[in-house]
């Protein structure tokens, strides 16, 4: 299942993209047509936060958002926002995930020993297709960074690495845009990273159910078409379970909490000399079995 949270005629809601990703499903009009009733929120935030409940709720349901055909939009008349819009706290963020990406950031002696974490502000998150501000006045270095995105779906604190998979709920894609100027002027790495609009997150929070090995999924990057990145996160240094049980260890994780994996080798900065962003470049991520992210620098 495809989570998505769309604006059409009536505001805003949760839907779930049908499987040819032309029409996008109102889960909780489905719900009411079928039980009169509705127990599944208006945000998805919130469906995260019922807990169990919530997916058991949208498997009974599942033949009906396939024969309630009249309850589909077509994908045309809704606007696709960001599957959490405002996240409640900041997206954590792993830094140098890759070897190669490592490297190109500086040399061999950046390969870290310990999962390394910053941090974006939730108010830089924006949408698939939502305009990227370029920030002219603060930054003349913006760079994309394509990343795989986890979801948490479980509170828990002390996760193991063998229970970590069990506090996901998802997976969507994260452009962890860095004004790499800022980045180093600032020493810590906030500012750069937390400019409005430099989080493009989406189309979609993919259910784990669907994928069954993140630590396997193709991931690119293109910018206007050229294919800059091109990874698979079996290259991850520290994997996804490695993550959330070293975040999780003194910090308790919630439903709707987002990490972002970490960037492959291939942005801007990498490139001699280096390739950043221009006003007008139309940035593509594209990950296996989850979609892709597009938007558009002014
Ligand atoms: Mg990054």
């Amino acid at each position: 299942m495809k989570f998505v949270t769309a604006v059409g005629q009536d505001g805003m809601f949760v839907g779930l993209m049908t499987d040819d990703e032309s029409h996008i499903i109102p889960i909780k009009k489905v719900e009411e047509s079928v039980y009169g009733s509705s127990i599944i929120p208006e945000s998805l935030l919130d469906c995260l936060k019922l807990g169990p409940v919530f997916m058991e709720q949208m498997n009974h349901l599942s033949s009906a958002f396939k024969t309630k055909t009249e309850l589909h939009i077509p994908i045309g008349q809704v606007t696709i926002l960001a599957p959490i819009p405002r996240p409640e706290k900041n997206i954590f963020c792993v830094g140098k995930n890759y070897v190669e990406h490592a490297i190109e950031m500086g040399s061999v002696e950046d390969i870290p020993e310990h999962v390394m974490v910053f941090t974006k502000a939730p108010t830089s998150v924006v949408g698939p297709n939502a305009e990227v501000l370029s920030h002219s006045n603060l930054t003349t270095q913006l760079d994309y960074e394509g990343e795989l995105a986890v979801v948490i779906g479980k509170k828990g604190r002390g996760i193991s690495r063998e229970e970590a998979l069990d506090y996901v709920f998802g997976y969507t894609i994260i452009n962890d845009i860095t004004a790499r100027d800022l980045q180093s002027k600032h020493k810590q790495f906030f500012i750069g990273k937390s400019l409005d609009t430099t989080c493009p997150m989406g189309p979609c929070i993919v259910h784990k159910s669907a994928i069954d090995n993140p630590n396997d999924l193709n991931i690119q990057t293109f910018v206007n078409g050229e294919l800059r990145q091109d990874s698979n996160t079996k290259h991850f240094i520290f994997n996804l379970q490695e993550i959330i049980s070293v975040l999780s260890k003194g910090m308790t994780l919630e439903p709707g909490d987002i990490i972002a994996t970490g960037t492959p080798a291939g942005v801007g900065k990498g490139f001699k000399p280096p390739k950043f962003l221009k006003s007008g470049d139309v940035i593509r991520i594209e990950i296996e079995k989850i979609g892709f992210l597009e938007n558009t620098l002014n």
